[in-house]
C-alpha cells in the first residue's frame, strides 16, 4: 500500500506525522509488516524522537544549529548549506515495524518530518508492506 501526505511548514522545526501514519496503517488493513516513511527533499528529513516533551525537539534544533552553522566557505549559491547538512545527517526515511495492527513505537516515540529550510510545502511518502 502506498500513501502520501503534504505538510506545509512555516519555519525550521519538527512536524509530527505519527497520527497520520497510524491512520495509513489502519486504512491499509495490514496487521503484520513494515512501514517506511520517506521524504523526497534535500533540506528536510524524517526522524523518530520524543513526543512527550516539546523541549526535546527544541533542543534537537538547537544542537543541530550548533553542529551545522553557516560558514562563509560554503559554495552552494542558494545559501542554505546548513539545511542540506542537517537533512543528510538526520536522513530521509525511517522504518517502523507493524505488529498486531499497530506501529511498534516506544511510549515516548513520535515520527517527525524535520524542516530545515521552511516555509515550504513538503511531501511525505508512506509505503506499507505486509510480511
Ligand atoms: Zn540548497
Amino acid at each position: 500500500m502506498f500513501y502520501q501526505t503534504t505538510i506545509k511548514t512555516e519555519r525550521e522545526g519538527f512536524y509530527e506525522l505519527t497520527e497520520k501514519v497510524n491512520d495509513f496503517v489502519q486504512k491499509s488493513g495490514i496487521t503484520e509488516g513494515i512501514c517506511v516513511i520517506y521524504t523526497p527533499h534535500t533540506t528536510a528529513a524524517v526522524t523518530i524522537n520524543e513526543n512527550a516533551d516539546a523541549t526535546v525537539q527544541a533542543d534537537l534544533l538547537l544542537g543541530l544549529r550548533k553542529a551545522f552553522p553557516f560558514w562563509q566557505d560554503f559554495r552552494h549559491s542558494e545559501g542554505n548549506s546548513p539545511a542540506h547538512l542537517k537533512a543528510s545527517a538526520i536522513g530521509s526515511s525511517v522504518t517502523v515495524i507493524i505488529h498486531e495492527g499497530h506501529l511498534l513505537l516506544g511510549t515516548w516515540q513520535g515520527i517527525y518530518l524535520c524542516e530545515f529550510d521552511g516555509p515550504r510545502e513538503r511531501q511525505c511518502y508512506v509505503k506499507i508492506i505486509a510480511g
